[in-house]
């Protein structure tokens, strides 16, 4: 049976913004010990920005012009809803004329590939340029890059940017007063950008450059160093994250921009864009179990 107190419990945390979906959740979030996070739409706004069109140089000249390398992604981009790619076509903002593509194909956690007027296109990370072994810029601002190829030629980069949530630095602070033992973030995202958002928001513990794959093993990684009745919380925004809620002991997505299927398979829904809200989560289970810190 559950103790009348629970109803109380559940029902503060959904005025707090907060859906628990059961009591069991709510003893749980008693216990937290280690919280993972994903950065992009997590602790990020999600709502990336096309910054920069840098076409790569043959010498001292160009190899495409910045529109033609805008078209050619947008086109390459044009079937995904990544918000990534969401950015790269408001950014191009003209009507797309659909018959020049053959075929598109995303790469989860590396980018897309395109058949576009009958030649390839790669659009991506890094990761993605390796892979094909393309050699490309390394461009040294912050922010997320789009290298792009066609028929294995480099031809230059676009820079995106995401912004830091408002509320993110109060999320890592909150968690750590509710006596969380470790913070992690986790993200597709390369290295340099992952790093400044940490250091933005007093986080010190980040992994980057993960595949949906990779973030699964490092959530395995943390449930075998907790402590046996410590519990690990993983946060996301659902894009490629139903794995990893799904095996944490307490899955929690963002409902603000999050997808259906994280909140389907999530067992806390953040109904608010606000990741503070957690440590407030944290709170009112505290309370309700009666434990007095
Ligand atoms: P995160 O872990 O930050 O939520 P994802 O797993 O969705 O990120 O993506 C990881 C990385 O893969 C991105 O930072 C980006 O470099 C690349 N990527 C993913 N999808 C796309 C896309 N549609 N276009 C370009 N790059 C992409
Ligand atoms: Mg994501």
């Amino acid at each position: 049976s559950v103790p009348l107190s629970f109803f109380g419990g559940l029902g503060g945390a959904s005025k707090a913004g907060v859906l628990i979906k059961g009591s069991n959740y709510l003893e749980a979030l008693a216990e937290t010990e280690i919280v993972v996070m994903d950065k992009t739409g997590t602790l990020t706004k999600g709502t990336f920005k096309v910054k920069e069109v840098q076409p790569a140089l043959e010498g001292a000249r160009e190899v495409i012009s910045k529109e033609e390398l805008l078209e050619i992604t947008a086109y390459a981009e044009s079937y995904s809803n990544h918000p990534i790619s969401l950015s790269i076509q408001k950014e191009y903002g003209k009507e797309l004329d659909k018959g020049r593509l053959e075929s598109t194909q995303e790469l989860a956690g590396h980018g897309v590939h395109a058949v576009i007027d009958g030649a390839d296109i790669y659009a991506g990370n890094e990761k993605l340029m390796q892979q094909q072994k393309i050699s490309f810029t390394h461009a040294a601002q912050i922010g997320t890059i789009v290298h792009v190829a066609r028929d294995n030629q480099y031809l230059g980069y676009i820079l995106i940017a995401d912004e830091v949530k408002d509320d993110a630095a109060a999320c890592i602070s909150g968690l750590k007063a509710e006596g969380v033992k470790r913070i992690v973030m986790l993200t597709g995202d390369r290295r340099e950008t992952a790093e400044y958002v940490a250091s933005q928001i007093g986080l010190t513990e980040v992994h980057s450059g993960l595949l949906p794959g990779d973030k699964v093993d490092e959530v395995e990684k943390l449930i075998q160093s907790k402590s046996p009745k410590g519990k690990l919380v993983f946060v996301g925004d659902g894009i490629n994250d139903a794995p990893v809620l799904a095996r944490a002991d307490i899955g929690i997505a963002m409902g603000g921009l999050g997808s259906d299927a994280a909140i389907e398979a999530a067992d806390v829904v953040i109904m608010t864009d606000e990741p503070s809200r957690i440590a407030t989560a944290m709170k009112i289970s505290r309370k309700t179990l009666g434990i007095v810190k």
